[in-house]
């Protein structure tokens, strides 16, 4: 288990986003929670630093408690590639799908409970008496008996879960209760139907992920900028990349599978940068762009993390592989107007700019995932003005409203729907252009930090009365 650093952010620098009233809110809520914590921390752990939403989302939540002077840290558990296997499976498994299919019995808790206790040691060393305990998604269950046996006060915050149940749910629900049920005092999830029921009522709250529109992935660039950093990493053609280079504060490239000239800026793209996992189905994306004529003029780039680098996400390279045989498969025609583009994860920053600089680019931001929780890249691309295409799908219906601030999908494995959809938006720029201002009033209203925080001083001050058996 090792340490993360963060930034530490005044709330203040909200003001000119959210509004002087907001950010008194805000204040308040860090106020009461250091009264009622009385110089203890709240500590979060979870599995990886980077990449997916939880290593996107925690920093920057954590950056703003700092901010208002509430003690927090930020812990992530180590393990090995059998752990990940099989937490991996979970993931799957509690989002209705098979995934390797293999089994979640007592040997996996085994696992669980052997990452756990090799964690231990470090845990003991970083936390602190009377810290609060944040666990994240199902990775560092296997900790929940250990720190409940010493006293510490303990929240699980689920990223994940689909609305519909169904036996895969029931296997991965069943593996993970004895792990959490006897020792969770208070349970956060991102919708009320995504908790299983031997969650009780009065021990579950809601929180909605918020992001920073502020951060390296959300700030304002200038359109100059972002043609400079797509340039220099080799996503648009560059008359001179060495010059242009030099104003991108980036320095390594992407690594693109492409045929022929990249395009100019002035070619409509439409973007899709999600980690290479099965339910996000990149594959889906292209045969959907493909399969509208409405989209023959525009260019999709398909984007992703560098794969060897999420170290919780072993499926990646399998993902990424399939989708680049599709892709070979193609008529060299379409091949020519389709890019996959890895991204380098070694400075998380400059991961940032990148993902931040193509989302601000595209045309139209598609998330076509088949299964998702809440879709953090859906938030991004709408805070950037952008009209977003996504599937219907779990918490993506609380964040697009349909034909307002984006067009929902409503069958994720029809491509000719999504196909449709691109089209439309493609052939007029000027709705297009209205339903992302749209979508981005909806998000300052409702997913920024503040949005959150507030939530979760109610669940932490729920969580210091502590109720668990
Ligand atoms: N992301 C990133 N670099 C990448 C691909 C994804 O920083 O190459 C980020 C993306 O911008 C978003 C997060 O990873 O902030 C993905 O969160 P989301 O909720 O969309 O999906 P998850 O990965 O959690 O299933």
């Amino acid at each position: 288990m090792f340490d993360v650093e963060f930034p530490v952010r005044s709330p203040e620098v909200l003001a000119p986003v959210i509004g002087q009233d907001r950010v008194d809110n805000l204040i308040a809520t860090g106020d009461y929670a250091r009264s009622e914590l009385l110089g203890r921390r709240v500590v979060s752990i979870n599995s990886t630093a980077s990449g997916g939403g939880v290593a996107e989302m925690l920093p920057v939540l954590l950056a703003y408690v700092a901010g208002v002077d509430v003690g927090c840290d930020w812990l992530v558990l180590e393990g090995n590639s059998e752990f990940f296997e099989i937490t991996k499976r979970l993931h799957h498994r509690l989002h209705g799908e098979r995934g390797d299919g293999g089994p979640l019995g007592e040997h996996e808790r085994e696992v669980f409970e052997e990452v756990a206790h090799q964690n231990q040691d470090d845990a003991q060393r970083l936390l602190a008496p009377g810290d609060v305990v944040l666990l994240h998604d199902p990775q560092p269950a296997g900790l929940a008996k250990w720190l409940h046996e010493s006293k510490v006060p303990l929240i699980w915050r689920c990223h994940i879960g689909v609305d519909a149940r169904n036996e895969y749910t029931k296997q991965g629900w069943d593996f993970l209760r004895p792990l959490l049920a006897p020792y969770i005092d208070q349970y956060v999830f991102t919708r009320r139907e995504y908790a299983p029921d031997w969650v009780p009522n009065e021990r579950l709250h809601v929180i909605k992920p918020s992001l920073d529109p502020f951060a390296p992935k959300n700030r304002e660039l200038a359109d100059n900028h972002v043609q400079a950093i797509l340039q220099h990493i080799g996503i648009l053609r560059s008359a001179d990349s060495e010059q242009i280079g030099d104003h991108a504060p980036v320095e390594r490239v992407a690594d693109i599978v492409s045929e022929g000239p990249a395009p100019t800026a002035d070619a409509q793209m439409v973007v899709q940068v999600s980690r290479w996992d099965p339910l996000k189905d990149m594959a889906g994306v292209m045969r959907g762009f493909l399969a509208d004529p409405g989209c023959a003029d525009a260019r999709l780039v398909l984007a992703g993390p560098d794969v060897s680098s999420v170290s919780d996400d072993p499926e990646g390279q399998v993902v990424l592989a399939e989708v680049i045989k599709e892709w070979e498969g193609l008529a060299e025609s379409d091949r020519r107007r389709i890019q996959i583009v890895c991204f380098p994860m070694d400075d998380p920053e400059e991961n940032a700019f990148m993902v931040n600089a193509l989302q601000r680019h595209a045309a139209i931001v598609v998330q076509k995932s088949l299964k998702e929780g809440f879709g953090l890249t859906v938030t991004e691309a709408m805070l950037k003005g952008r009209p977003v295409v996504a599937s219907a799908v779990g918490g993506i219906v609380d964040q697009i409203r349909d034909g307002v601030d984006g067009i929902l999908i409503q069958d994720p494995r029809d491509p000719a729907e999504l196909g449709r959809a691109l089209s439309s938006l493609l052939g007029d720029p000027t709705a297009a252009n209205k339903m992302g201002q749209e979508a981005k009033a909806a998000v300052v209203s409702q997913f920024l930090p503040d949005s959150s925080l507030n939530q979760w001083g109610k669940a932490l001050d729920s969580a210091m009365k502590p109720t668990a058996d």
